[in-house]
C-alpha cells in the first residue's frame, strides 16, 4: 500500500499503540477452541461483575438485594442466574450505572430514536480504540486494512460539497467519501458514481437500503468500474434481493456487521458466510429469560467484557436473533449467530399470540403495486391499523382482497382496519418507520 497522509499521520495520534496491541490480541483470540474461548471469556466475566459490584452503585444495589456476591459465581451458569438489565432501567437510573470514582471522565452519548426510546448512555476513552480494533479486523479477513478509501452511504448531517473545511480535512485525512443517504437524488447518486470510478474505494460501509437504491443507480446508467474489495451493511438487515443486487453490482461480497452505538461492533461476517460474535461481548439468546438452544429465536442479551466505565451485564439490548452451533469453515472458534432478525419492535402479534416479523408486509404488499407506501401500528392484540398511501383512491376494490389476506395471517379476531391516507410521516432522523407495534411476543 502507497503511503498516505493517514499512514503517516498514524503513528503520532493518541492510542496508536493500545489500538495496535488490542489489533494483535485480536488476532490471536480469534483462533482459540471454543472451550479456550469460553474460558478466556469467563475470567473476563467475573473481573467485571466483581468490579461492577465494588464501584457501580446500581449494580452493588441489585445484587445485594438479590444476595449475590461476586466470589459465588463459579460458572456460567452461576453468572446466567443475574438479572437482566433493560433500556428502561438504564434510562432510569443512569447516573447510579457508572462508575465515575474508579473511572474518571467519561464520555456522554446516546442512540437515535428511530426504533423506539432513544438509549442515553456513558462510554470511556478505551471504547474508541476496542472498537475500531474489532472493526479493523473483521475488514482484515477480506484483505482491507487501517486507512483504506472508505465510501460511506448512509445518513449525513449535510452533503459533501456543503462540508465545511474541518469536515473535509478529517475526510481527506481518514480517506473517507459520503453519499447522504437522507438526500439521495439522481444528481448526487452521478455526482458520487463518478467520483467513485476514479477514487476506487477499497470497501463500502452503508446502510442496506441506501445502497441497494445507489446499486440500482449504477446498474441501470450502466457505470462499470467500482469494485470494493468489502461492502459492510450494518443498521438495518439486509435482504436477500439486496444482497443480489448490491454483489452483482459492485462484484463484491457484502459483510453483515452487527453493531450498536453503545456497544459498538457485536458481529462480524466472515468470508465463509458466518456472522460471528466478537470475543469481547458474552452474548446469549434468551426466551422467558433463559437461554434458549442454537436454533431457536430469542431475545439477545449483551454483556460486553471491555466497558468498565459503565458496564453493561446481561444487557437486553432489544434486537432478536438466532444462534448456531458447530464450528466455521473458516477455522475460527467465535460463537456464530445464524440471524439477527431484527428489533423486538420489527414483530407484529396475531390474535392467538403467534409473532409475525414486519417482513411480512413488503412480501406480501408486493402483490398490489398501486400501494406506494405503507404502515402499520398495532396498539394492542386486538387491533392492526394499515395506513396505505397508494398511487390512486379511485378504485378500491382490491382492498377487501388485502384484507382477507391479513385476516390469514392475523386471524379473525383480529380488528384490521386498512386506512387510505395522503402522506406518512418520516421520522426525525428522516426515515420511514414501516412498523409501530406496542405489543411484545408472548416470550419476551
Ligand atoms: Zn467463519
Amino acid at each position: 500500500m502507497k503511503p498516505t497522509l493517514y499512514s503517516l499521520l498514524r503513528p503520532f495520534w493518541p492510542g496508536g499503540e493500545t489500538l495496535q496491541s488490542l489489533k494483535k490480541e485480536l488476532a490471536q483470540t480469534q483462533w482459540l477452541s471454543a472451550e479456550a474461548l469460553e474460558a478466556w471469556q469467563f475470567e473476563r466475566i467475573r473481573r467485571l461483575v466483581a468490579y461492577a459490584y465494588e464501584n457501580v452503585p446500581y449494580y452493588n444495589e441489585l445484587y445485594c438485594s438479590l444476595d449475590i456476591h461476586p466470589e459465588d459465581i463459579k460458572s456460567i451458569g452461576d453468572f446466567q442466574k443475574l438479572p437482566f438489565v433493560t433500556r428502561e432501567e438504564i434510562n432510569t437510573h443512569l447516573r447510579e450505572m457508572t462508575a465515575w470514582k474508579t473511572h474518571g471522565k467519561l464520555l456522554a452519548d446516546s442512540t437515535g430514536g428511530s426504533t423506539g426510546e432513544p438509549l442515553h448512555f456513558y462510554r470511556e476513552k478505551a471504547f474508541d480504540w476496542w472498537d475500531p480494533a474489532l472493526e479493523l479486523r473483521g475488514r482484515g479477513w477480506y484483505g482491507v486494512g487501517e486507512g483504506e478509501k472508505m465510501a460511506l452511504v448512509w445518513g449525513a448531517k449535510r452533503d459533501m460539497h456543503l462540508q465545511t473545511w474541518r469536515e473535509r480535512f478529517k475526510a481527506i485525512l481518514l480517506q473517507e467519501r459520503v453519499l447522504n443517504a437522507f438526500n439521495m437524488t439522481d444528481a448526487t447518486m452521478a455526482e458520487f458514481a463518478g467520483m467513485l470510478v476514479k477514487w476506487k474505494p477499497a470497501m463500502f460501509r452503508a446502510y442496506a437500503s441506501a445502497l441497494a437504491l445507489f446499486a440500482q443507480y449504477v446498474k441501470d446508467h450502466q457505470i462499470n468500474g467500482i469494485r470494493p474489495r468489502i461492502i459492510e451493511t450494518t443498521a438495518e438487515k439486509v435482504t436477500q434481493p439486496q444482497r443480489e443486487l448490491i454483489e452483482e453490482v459492485f462484484q463484491c461480497k457484502v459483510a453483515d456487521w452487527y453493531s450498536a452505538r453503545e456497544l459498538g461492533t457485536i458481529a462480524y461476517q466472515c468470508p465463509e458466510g458466518s456472522l460471528h460474535v466478537c470475543e469481547t461481548r458474552y452474548l446469549e439468546v434468551v426466551a422467558n429469560d433463559r437461554p434458549v438452544k442454537a436454533g431457536e429465536l430469542g431475545e439477545v442479551a449483551i454483556t460486553s467484557l471491555h466497558q468498565y466505565g459503565m458496564p453493561f451485564i446481561r444487557y437486553k439490548i432489544g434486537d432478536m436473533a438466532i444462534a448456531d452451533d458447530g464450528p466455521c469453515t473458516c477455522g475460527r472458534g467465535l460463537p456464530r449467530l445464524k440471524e439477527v432478525v431484527g428489533r423486538l419492535q420489527d414483530f407484529l402479534v396475531t390474535s392467538e399470540g403467534q409473532f409475525v416479523h414486519g417482513g411480512y408486509f413488503p412480501h406480501t404488499l408486493r402483490h398490489w403495486p398501486q400501494i406506494l407506501r405503507y404502515q402499520v401500528y398495532q396498539p394492542d392484540r386486538k387491533h392492526l391499523e394499515v395506513r396505505l398511501m397508494c398511487k390512486t383512491s379511485d378504485d378500491l376494490a382490491w382492498i377487501s382482497n388485502l384484507r382477507n389476506e391479513l385476516r390469514e395471517c392475523f386471524g379473525v379476531q383480529m380488528n384490521i382496519s386498512l386506512n387510505i391516507v395522503d402522506e406518512i410521516p418520516l421520522t426525525s432522523a428522516g426515515k420511514h418507520r414501516p412498523i409501530i407495534s406496542e405489543v411484545k411476543p408472548d416470550f419476551v
